[in-house]
């Protein structure tokens, strides 16, 4: 990699995510001089991609150039380059574009989607991890709606308006409310042909309640907004299988469906050249410092690092918090010349919403839900973009949804022929019978 070394130490960032980015803002560039990986050009904010799928948000308005956060800061250097291996016994990485040395390295590359082996799943469903996932997302549920008009078999129509979300934690329940949301407000106008009332979201979650990691007061009280906005929700079901038309549940029961959206799980994205023996469940196991405990001058952070914090067994969950914070902890641990003290997490609490005016809002101290959770939401997931011109457009785009039920990003951005899980090319009959 064509980077001049300078006489500061180098230090090597895998991931401009939450956690790499943190770190990337916060570490004086007076005393180390950084590289910056990552295979986008972008930071994405994970917790709206939803948003993007629902056609709530346009995909810019949620991801920010990596460039432009660090045109003001001095050597500082970022590449776009996917990383594929650690070699750790001469400190060196191989990337994309070729190798490059380091003194320090920080991995933060985050995690990739889970589908628990089960291939079929993974051929047919549609997982929402990335910006280009859930931009496919959308035009995928636009894309029925479109086929759907162009069918005469009422089961054929029914697959396409039936929609399945494999996962009941805050990425399923909040996707859930907007495809809802969309069914109530806004499908209808647009599909006067179509009977949208035929259509049906169903939301399986393998645990006994939805939002696991929530209280069990934000759990009764998601699943009550959600059968109030129509959404079928079955807990204890888990998704065993599916072949592009026909979701198979473990006890047997089936829902036929031309969509299933895989937000079931995620494990962590590690990187090439470690033993198992730095991994717990492929997350690398890390110190108090959030240095891999057998290597020296190696640091993980966020959803990729299991950090157990003192007298615990549990890691860290894999939040955007727990990965905002130990960016900025490890950038503190360098300025202060790798002597400072053990990171801490800070819980400041956990939250989802669920269509318009509704939330669930776990605080330390506090639990509450209903419209002033939606408000403490919206206000929390805004401030945390990055970018002014983000937060701004975030805004005005929500404002403008809430008082026209319309926002104008049904788009569908690409062929379906080139959508690589369409298990069927589109069929444009003339004649309509509905
Ligand atoms: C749909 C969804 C909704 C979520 N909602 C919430 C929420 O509401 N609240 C919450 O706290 N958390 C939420 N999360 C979790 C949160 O987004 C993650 O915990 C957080 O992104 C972790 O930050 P990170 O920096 O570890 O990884 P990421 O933010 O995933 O960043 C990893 C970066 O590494 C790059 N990368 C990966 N591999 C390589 C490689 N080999 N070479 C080069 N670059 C690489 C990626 O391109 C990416 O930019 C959500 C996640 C998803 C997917």
């Amino acid at each position: 990699m064509n980077i001049e070394k300078q006489d500061r130490p180098r230090v090597v960032v895998i991931g401009g995510g939450f956690a790499g980015l943190n770190l990337a803002k916060r570490i004086n560039t007076q005393k180390y001089q950084v590289v910056l990986i990552d295979k986008n050009n972008y930071h994405t904010f994970q917790p709206l991609l939803y948003q993007v799928a629902s056609a709530g948000l346009e995909p810019d308005s949620i991801a920010y150039p990596l460039r432009k956060k660090f045109r003001r800061k001095k050597n500082i250097h970022f590449r776009i380059a996917e990383v594929t291996k650690v070699d750790t016994k001469v400190k060196t990485i191989e990337t994309s574009i070729g190798p490059i040395s380091y003194d320090y390295l920080v991995i933060a590359s985050g995690a990739k989607t889970n589908f628990f082996g089960m291939k079929n799943v993974e051929q047919f469903s549609i997982p929402m991890k990335s910006l280009v996932e859930s931009l496919n997302l959308r035009s995928r549920i636009l894309e029925q709606f479109e086929d759907a008009l162009n069918q005469d078999q009422v089961n054929e129509i029914n697959k396409r308006l039936t929609f399945v979300i494999a996962g009941g934690g805050a990425t399923g329940v909040e996707l859930a409310g907007a495809l809802a949301e969309l069914k109530n407000k806004i499908l209808p106008k647009d599909y006067p042909d179509l009977d949208i009332r035929k259509m049906q979201i169903h939301l399986v979650e393998g645990s006994d309640r939805l939002l696991a990691s929530m209280s069990t007061k934000a759990s009764e009280k998601a699943e009550r907004f959600l059968k109030k906005l129509g959404i079928n929700v079955w807990t204890s079901m888990r998704v065993e299988d599916y072949d592009g038309d026909i979701v198979r549940m473990k006890d047997g029961m089936d829902i036929p469906s031309k969509t299933l959206i895989w937000a079931a799980g995620v494990s962590a994205n590690p990187i090439d050249g470690f033993q198992t023996d730095d991994f717990e469940r492929d997350r690398f196991l890390v110190d108090g410092n959030c240095q891999l405990l057998h290597h020296e001058g190696v640091f993980a952070i966020g959803d990729v690092a299991s950090f157990k914090p003192a007298n615990e067994d549990r890691p860290l969950p894999m939040l955007a918090s727990v990965a905002m914070q130990q960016g900025n902890y490890l950038a503190k641990y360098f300025n202060k010349n790798l002597n400072y003290k053990n990171f801490k997490y800070i819980d400041k609490g956990t939250m989802a919403t669920i269509g318009r005016n509704k939330a669930v809002v776990d605080l330390k101290k506090f639990r509450f839900s209903g419209i002033f959770a939606w408000f403490v939401w919206m206000f929390v997931h805004v401030m945390l973009l990055v970018g002014y011109r983000n937060r701004v457009i975030v805004l005005v785009n929500w404002f403008w949804n809430y008082v026209s039920y319309n926002n104008g990003l049904r788009l569908i951005v690409r062929n379906s022929k080139e959508d690589p899980k369409s298990n069927e090319k589109r069929t444009n009959k003339k004649s309509v019978h509905l």
